[in-house]
């Protein structure tokens, strides 16, 4: 198929400085969890998207000098020419599908506590360093021969990019990283030399360092400036009518203007809090400003959008981070006219979890995002399975979905059963739940392919026993049927179950999301601390019960830290008129009520309630694995060589953890038993 003619200003090339651009598809840096531990991850994974079209495809941020260092985050470096044949591989990789390679130099300052290398961190004022740690250690502020050296490590750091193979150097000044930020912001510039003060001023440092990278090597490189849009804190920082006065008064001095939202959080908002497009308002009218390319973000998605910001003079550039994470290869499904294929970033931020937890990231949509080199997963090419080969997937959730659609992929003769009348499994409740909706594309876009696939039969409304399954005559058996909620609060606090007696009625989060929605005076407990009971939470508000939410935790909803989205549900069921108790458990619930103890003292208090939701640990649906177990003497008879069960069936988890295992599955249909090898490549230590 062809492109449809109204995405052809997608598709027109663009100068940037020295360089052009063969499209208007820019993959904006972005976090993977890998960095310098996992270079070779961390390249295919570049190069894949080349391939799937984009025309630039930037590399994380790169820590630009030994003195400021985001340990433990895991990102790259450019420290000396020891780190050049990693990067010159990463821009190899990018340039195999002809698309510009492009690097992201960053001085952390500030927000680089230097615990690996022990330097003292430098700023533009002194402060203690802003990390996610909240590491107790000072940034001095840097005199005029620091900010010499700064200047000169910057030319350095772009002469070894330009070497690596770049063709845009991005100077990192966005999301509050970033030392040009730094200076920028009032809120870590008190400066009161030729660098602080007025806004000329603190934009001093950001014009030096473009001038002196444009005349180190801008004859072949294109020197572009990543800004936030609007970050203030406490009244103080780098508000958007700043940004714009600064770009009015260097409008031609970069090569482009990259734009972000703000804070991180708010740049890479998730989906319960942000819809696409959030920043409009923030960029509109800059292109005004400058003759210079204009990229924005906002976790686009649908190609009439996309379109609409090129032909409104909004932008020049589609700048996409998740989306290219959920979909690599999404320019050229719009080229090939195959828009209904693209996967669908869902906005959950799994993706950044990976990079905050300095683990390899993942990406609920796109199980192969990470494991391209390690696993050599293709998101788009799949080994064709034996033919005549039978697979029977039991389940359609998440797990289910991704293993029926691999094993289409792969051309195995697939049935996928279903007990109820619905595709999706958790997903489809869990996206009728406050904020969740854009999680539904997760069923949608595996139920249209399957719908598309001759070889993939679905049975709707088929609750299969053991013995059906046998019966089958499928040669191969998944089973991905999924998890329920505990009803008896066992979790982290309660190894055993609580002590639960009397009249109060006890709710589970699947009672709710069938809609069985308790009222009165509700005590969610959370001992999961993941978004499920903030997001209860948000409904039982919405249906008019009195919430009181009570958790062992310090935070409401601890894990979203990693998703950079717990202090916005802090804010938002306080706003809501939530009533937050934190550090306590629920001990027991009795008649007169629930007893709450201090997890640090273990003083006790009693609540007053008329219902509680347990949101507790999960309990695996695996009566059928188990009955197949027991049976594995009769699977020969019946054709069966191999039963598998995957997904929150064996071990209930977030959703991409559920695509992931359905996807390996799948991959792994026939392949030889490995035994005790690893199942994965890694970058193994060689001593020097
Ligand atoms: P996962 O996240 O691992 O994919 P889900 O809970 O989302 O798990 O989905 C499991 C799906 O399996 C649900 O849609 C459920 O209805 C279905 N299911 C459970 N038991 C059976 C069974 N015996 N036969 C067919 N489908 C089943
Ligand atoms: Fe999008 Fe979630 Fe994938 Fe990140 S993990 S790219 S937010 S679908």
């Amino acid at each position: 198929m062809n492109r449809d003619p109204r995405y052809d200003p997608l598709f027109q090339s663009l100068q940037i400085g020295p360089v052009e651009t063969k499209n208007r598809f820019y993959q904006v840096p972005h976090c993977n969890g890998g960095g310098y531990r996992d270079p070779s991850a961390v390249a295919e994974m570049r190069k894949v998207k080349a391939q799937g079209g984009w025309g630039v495809v930037f590399t994380e941020q790169v820590e630009l000098h030994h003195t400021s260092e985001i340990t433990p985050y895991i990102e790259l470096r450019i420290w000396d020419d020891d780190d050049i044949p990693m990067l010159s591989k990463m821009a190899d990789s990018i340039h195999e599908y002809d698309a510009l390679a492009g690097i992201e130099l960053t001085y952390s300052g500030v927000n680089g506590p230097n615990l690996y290398t022990r330097e003292v961190p430098m700023s533009a004022s002194a402060m203690p360093v802003k990390t996610f740690f909240k590491d107790p250690v000072h940034a001095r502020q840097m005199d005029k021969k620091d900010i010499r050296d700064l200047r000169r490590w910057h030319r350095n750091g772009c002469i070894r990019a330009r070497d690596a193979g770049y063709d845009l150097i991005c100077l990192y000044g966005a999301h509050g990283f970033g030392v040009i930020q730094h200076f920028l912001s009032t809120s870590t510039n008190q400066r009161t030399d030729e660098y602080g003060g007025s806004l000329e001023n603190r934009a001093r440092l950001m014009a030096e360092l473009l001038s002196e990278c444009k005349d180190a090597v801008g004859d072949t490189v294109a020197i572009t400036v990543r800004l936030s849009l609007n970050e203030m804190v406490n009244g103080l920082g780098f508000s958007n009518s700043e940004v714009r006065d600064v770009i009015g008064m260097h409008a031609e001095l970069p090569d482009l203007w990259d734009l972000a939202h703000g804070a991180w959080e708010d740049c890479s908002g998730p989906s319960r809090f942000k819809d696409e497009d959030a920043q409009h308002d923030l960029v509109q009218g800059i292109k005004e400003l400058t003759t210079k390319p204009v990229v924005g973000v906002g976790r686009f998605t649908s190609p009439d959008l996309m379109v609409k910001q090129i032909q409104s003079g909004h932008l020049d550039l589609i700048g996409c981070a998740r989306p290219s994470i959920a979909e690599p290869f999404l320019p050229n499904k719009i080229d090939e006219g195959r828009v209904e294929d693209i996967r669908e970033c869902i906005g959950c931020n799994i993706c950044i979890t990976g990079d905050m937890t300095m683990s390899v990231s993942r990406c609920t949509q796109n199980p192969t995002f990470m494991e391209e080199w390690r696993r050599g997963w293709h998101p788009e090419s799949f080994p064709a399975g034996k033919s005549g080969e039978i697979v029977l997937i039991v389940g359609a959730g998440p797990a289910g979905l991704e293993a029926a659609r691999v094993a289409g992929e792969r051309g195995y003769d697939v049935f996928l059963a279903e007990a109820t009348g619905e595709l999706g499994g958790r997903v489809n409740k869990e996206r009728h739940l406050p904020g969740l909706s854009a999680w539904g594309r997760v069923a949608d876009y595996r139920s249209y392919q399957l719908s598309q696939m001759p070889n993939v039969e679905v049975y709707k409304g088929s609750a299969l026993d053991a013995e059906q399954v046998l019966e089958f005559g499928a040669t191969h058996v998944a089973i991905a049927t999924g998890a329920t909620w505990r009803r008896d609060g066992v979790a982290r606090h309660h190894i055993l179950p609580m002590p639960i007696s009397g009249d109060i009625g006890v709710y589970t989060p699947d009672d709710l999301m069938q809609g069985n929605i308790p009222q009165g005076r509700v005590v969610i407990y959370d001992d999961d601390h993941y978004y499920m009971g903030g997001v209860l939470a948000e409904l039982l508000i919405d249906k008019g019960a009195d919430v009181i939410l009570v958790t062992p935790s310090a935070f409401v909803s601890e894990w979203t830290n990693n998703t950079l989205e717990q202090a916005t549900i802090h804010q938002k069921l306080g706003n809501l008129g939530v009533k937050l108790i934190l550090n306590r458990s629920v001990e027991s619930v009795s008649d007169s009520g629930l007893t709450t103890a201090c997890i640090y003292t273990g003083s006790q208090e009693n609540i007053k309630a008329d219902n509680i939701v347990l949101v507790t640990a999960q309990r695996p649906d695996d009566e059928l694995w188990r009955s197949m177990s027991t049976q594995e003497d009769r699977w020969a008879d019946h054709g069966v060589t191999s039963v598998k069960i995957i997904g929150d069936a064996v071990s209930p988890a977030p959703i991409a953890w559920a695509t992931f295992a359905g996807h390996r599955y799948a991959r792994e249909i026939g392949q030889p038993d490995i035994g005790d090898a690893l199942p994965f490549r890694r970058e193994v230590f060689q001593p020097h």
